[in-house]
């Protein structure tokens, strides 16, 4: 063995030295294993370790000989472990059913009295809940709107008014350490909708009042712009980096207002798409530039093709399809006049109709 650690004989010759033979490549796993202080918390063994070979670093972590515990490693399969885990998550999660069941509030939110954009908003979030009942799962709500932004936008709203409500049962992993269990992830936990008089999901939508959410034609642009803005500003996320400030980000915002403003949804993807093409194209080898510099070259590309400078070439570019959203399809099916197509117009009161 000290021939071994602490020359650099080689192995074969060590072989013949010792009259051993073996399989010359795993000599290490031959050696004895060494015994440690340590003792495993589960049988009180003293733990073991095998000694590495030669040319590797020390990569054998210490293990009980008895139940296979392993403390170096936070998902140690062993048994004791398996079960000490399996109780930290039934304390956690009786821990969050105890909180959360405290603070549902015992009045419920009226319907009625929310405004006519949050009215379409949870008539979107129904089609989301697939089971009877009221319960909807946070994932399921990253498919309400086009973009995430959006999306935070609405559910935040329905957590104040207490229009939703965390349901006691939702999953541990939702729930972050710091301040447990207050602080989640929005899109982790799952939901309980708060509204008076409604038993089933179901009859929320049935029961809405297009008829009069349509006679709210301000309120019907509003949601149609956001759908339009967020849909595009979804391509400008992946050039806001970590230097840009909020000038920048307000100014990226005036932009693709401008753009929404002159070029139905599909359009103005495209154009977004073609001016994210050229940052790409113009910037892929050079990193030196700062993220401020990449945002304003962007910027000034939509520009060029909104001006004319850069000519869109239309009939040559493959457009950008439709975002997969629920809000979309419950906007587009039941506000938008028949006879006008969501990718092709642009949002006004006019299109609205009467
Ligand atoms: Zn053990
Ligand atoms: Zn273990």
């Amino acid at each position: 063995m000290d021939d071994y650690y602490n020359t650099y004989k080689k192995v074969g010759d060590m072989f013949k030295e010792y009259g051993v033979t073996g399989d010359i490549r795993r000599i290490a796993s031959e050696f004895p294993l060494r015994c440690l202080d340590e003792k495993c918390p589960y049988d009180g063994s003293r733990l073991v370790k095998r000694m590495p070979a030669r040319s590797m670093s020390d990569r054998f972590l210490p293990k009980c000989p008895v139940c296979g515990h392993q403390p170096d490693l936070d998902d140690c399969p062993c048994r004791g472990c398996q079960e000490k885990r399996g109780q930290d998550r039934a304390d956690k999660q009786a821990v969050i059913r105890t909180y959360y069941t405290n603070v549902m509030p015992r009045v419920k939110a009226r319907y009625q009295w929310l405004p006519t954009a949050e009215k379409v908003y949870l008539a979107a979030m129904v089609c989301l809940m697939r089971w009877k009942g009221l319960t909807v799962v946070g994932d399921a709500l990253r498919v309400l709107t086009p973009s995430e932004i959006f999306t935070r936008q609405i559910v935040n709203t329905f957590i104040d008014k207490r229009v939703l409500v965390v349901d006691p049962n939702s999953p541990v992993d939702a729930f972050k350490d710091e301040d447990f269990p207050k602080k989640y992830n929005l899109f982790g936990v799952n939901y309980r909708l708060n509204l008076e008089g409604f038993e089933n999901h179901e009859d929320l939508f049935d029961d809405a009042d297009w008829l009069a959410i349509r006679s709210d034609r301000e309120a019907c642009l509003e949601i149609w712009q956001k759908l339009v803005f967020y849909d595009c500003f979804e391509k400008v996320f992946p050039f806001i980096g970590a230097g840009i400030d909020q000038t920048d980000l307000d100014q990226a915002k005036e932009v693709v207002g401008e753009l929404i403003n002159q070029y139905p949804v599909e359009q103005a993807k495209t154009i977004l798409n073609a001016a994210g093409i050229e940052v790409v194209m113009t910037f892929w080898k050079n990193d030196d530039k700062s993220d401020k510099e990449i945002l304003e070259f962007f910027l000034n590309e939509i520009k060029k093709r909104m001006t004319g400078e850069v000519k869109m070439e239309w009939s040559r570019i493959a457009l950008s399809g439709p975002a997969e959203s629920t809000l979309s399809d419950v906007f587009r099916d039941e506000i938008l006049p028949f006879d006008v197509d969501f990718e092709e117009a642009i949002p006004s009161l006019e299109l609205l109709g009467n």
